[in-house]
């Protein structure tokens, strides 16, 4: 075997499907251009995404993007894992184009991951390409591997967060992007009352 296209071929045998019947003749290639767009950031680097994009700026207050969407692959199971991330950081005389910020995240996203990773993968890179004060980054996500398999527990998401620089040693620094994060996510799931229960966190700041 040595495409996509053969592999998902042998998958459908496998599984006890027919790939000759009409709705299967196209999926090996629909499934080899879905799979090499869901894993394009192995090919891209946060320098090249960013580009000419970072600014010299005299800033020194906290600038957060929230809810930002993403959308990634488990490296266990090749299964979807999708959510919204916050990122926030604290300048050092260089700011980004904001809409890098969820590029960055997207470029990690697209590659197989694990959460807790990317997590620290995004806060890394916007950590190191800016130089910041401080970088948060928090990420909330369900798992389809959870939801449609195992312990089918559909309403839990796993919540991760990386901190650097203040965002690690400065309690107040970090106090505030939380609580800007947790009312963006009570303003957008008012009736979820567990939302914040079922939350699991990466380090030791629980939400
Ligand atoms: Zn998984």
């Amino acid at each position: 075997m040595s495409t996509l296209e053969d592999i998902c071929t042998e998958l459908l045998k496998e599984i006890g499907e027919d790939p000759e019947r009409e709705g299967l003749q196209r999926t090996p290639v629909r499934f080899h251009k879905a799979m090499k767009e869901l894993t394009a950031g192995y090919e891209q680097t946060a320098e090249e995404l960013v580009g000419e994009a970072i600014f010299t700026e005299d800033c020194s207050e906290m600038i957060i993007v929230r809810d930002i969407e993403f959308y990634s692959l488990c490296e266990h199971h090749l299964l979807p894992f999708f959510g919204k991330a916050h990122v926030a950081y604290i300048p050092d005389g260089k700011i980004v184009g904001l809409s890098k910020i969820p590029r960055i995240i997207n470029m990690f996203a697209r590659r197989l991951q694990v959460q807790e990773r990317l997590t620290v993968q995004i806060a890394d890179a916007i950590s190191e390409l800016l130089q910041a004060k401080g970088v948060g980054c928090i990420l909330e996500a369900r798992h389809m591997c959870m939801m449609m398999r195992g312990v089918q527990s559909q309403s839990s998401s796993m919540v991760t967060n990386a901190m650097r620089g203040s965002f690690l040693t400065d309690e107040k620094t970090r106090s505030e992007f939380m609580h800007t994060v947790t009312e963006s996510t009570k303003e957008n799931n008012p009736d979820n009352k567990c939302q914040s229960g079922d939350w699991k966190c990466g380090s030791e700041e629980t939400l």
